[in-house]
């Protein structure tokens, strides 16, 4: 028995389970060829042969195109259904036409509604901040709705049934050129955000966080952004009163009594409850910059959360080097994936850096309760940078740093995992 599978609510795993990957287009070979042997050896180093991963790899993308005739083959769907986890690199979208975005098609297929993001500085990359230190957050996306539904209708013809149903509505006269105009549904509802919402929530209970805040743009759209806000402190009230404090609840005590309101909060921190509170996107990147130790975990919709997820990973040394997930908290499905993009430009130069990729895959370890085997590779890539052996991206930017070829970068991580 090799596949993982999710039993009354927890993750089974076999000593040697089979996760599929796709390695993905541009420089996703490269990134996969030198992450993949430095998962084996910290598997290797931390369990001796009692545990072993069986690298499955499946076809997506350009690669997949090239050699089936489909971008996304019923048989990588297949494979991805049976085995539950997965990891990916980059993946081609062809812009302003051509196919749909695979990552939202395979967000979507498997209702992967949970975009893992965590921000983590180590020690000795290059940052463009002063105490990039001070970045340390987690990001939960919402991945299914916003958006990112990809309604979209063209001017004219297409749209007409939409202006007149918004002529009837009154609505038209708000639209500055009507005619001109292309228009997007933006979907949210209280249950996707609900449930991205749970998840930001339990990850913070457990992992001892202090606060939890939606960052919405609830002022302008307040019905889809200020929705996710109303549903989120809902949900938190509802489900978790005991365990947390909400600037909804401070703000309401605040109407009739600021002392009290000003007394509730402080017992709640008294009592290591955590806050939930909320801040408006625009405010939140300007904050993020200025005062980062204020966030702790993030819950966001779809299109902040994408912005918001790439504008933090460059505070602590950009993509290259940020690692994420999409996960179904409910049925266990996830997709661990490089942040990147294919880097087309870099494609065959084995230069860029692949620690993205690395350390999604310890996100993987962690996910399926083999922590010490993330622990392993996060320690090897930390003890790289700080001995200033990093690859270009990197070597530019640090002093008197020894520059390595991608894979020249993956062999040193394995030298650095005893
Ligand atoms: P990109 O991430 O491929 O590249 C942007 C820049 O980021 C690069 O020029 C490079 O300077 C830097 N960069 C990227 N990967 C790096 C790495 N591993 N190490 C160091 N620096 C790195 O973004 P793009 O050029 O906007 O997109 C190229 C293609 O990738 C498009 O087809 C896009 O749709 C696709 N894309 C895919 C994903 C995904 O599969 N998750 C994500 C983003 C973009």
């Amino acid at each position: 028995m090799t596949v993982i599978t999710k039993q009354n609510g927890q993750l089974k795993v076999p000593a040697q389970p089979t996760i599929p990957f796709i390695a993905g287009d541009g420089i996703g070979p490269e990134i996969w060829a030198a992450a993949q042997p430095l998962f084996d050896a910290a598997v290797t180093a931390v369990y001796g042969a009692t545990k072993a991963v069986d690298w499955q790899p499946l076809l997506a993308g350009e690669a997949a195109f090239k050699a089936t005739g489909e971008w996304l083959p019923q048989a990588t769907l297949d494979a991805l259904k049976t085995n539950l986890v997965a990891i990916k690199g980059p993946l081609t979208t062809p812009i302003g036409g051509g196919h749909r975005s695979l990552n939202v098609t395979l967000r979507q297929k498997f209702d992967l509604y949970a975009c893992f993001r965590p921000i983590h500085y180590f020690a000795g990359t290059p940052s463009p901040l002063k105490q990039p230190e001070k970045t340390e957050m987690v990001v939960f996306r919402e991945n299914t709705e916003d958006i990112y539904a990809g309604i979209e209708y063209a001017p004219g013809a297409a749209s007409a049934q939409l202006r007149q149903l918004l002529a009837a509505d009154q609505q038209l006269s708000k639209v500055r050129f009507p005619e001109e105009s292309a228009f997007a549904l933006k979907p949210i509802s209280k249950s996707g955000s609900q449930r991205l919402v749970k998840s930001a929530i339990d990850y913070a209970l457990a992992n001892h966080l202090p606060s939890v805040t939606l960052v919405h743009k609830g002022n302008i759209m307040k019905l889809t952004e200020g929705g996710f806000k109303k549903w989120g402190y809902a949900l938190a009230e509802q489900t978790y009163a005991d365990q947390v404090f909400t600037w909804e609840t401070y703000r309401r005590l605040a109407e009739t009594d600021q002392t009290a309101a000003d007394a509730a909060y402080q017992a709640a921190q008294q009592a290591g409850k955590l806050i939930i509170k909320d801040v408006i996107t625009d405010n939140f990147f300007q904050q993020a910059l200025i005062a980062p130790e204020q966030f702790s975990v993030v819950a966001t919709p779809n299109l902040n959360g994408d912005y918001i997820s790439d504008a933090l990973a460059a505070q602590v040394g950009g993509i290259g080097i940020a690692p994420g997930a999409n996960i179904n908290y409910e049925t266990g499905a996830a997709i661990f994936e490089a942040t990147h993009g294919t880097a087309p430009q870099f494609v065959g130069q084995n230069k860029l850096n692949p620690t993205s990729i690395i350390l999604s895959g310890a996100l993987l370890f962690d996910y399926i309760g083999w922590p010490e085997v993330a622990t392993k590779i996060r320690q090897a890539v930390a003890a790289a940078i700080l001995q200033k052996h990093v690859t270009w991206d990197f070597a530019t930017k640090i002093p008197g740093a020894t520059q390595l070829s991608t894979s020249d970068f993956g062999a040193y991580l394995i030298t650095q995992l005893s």
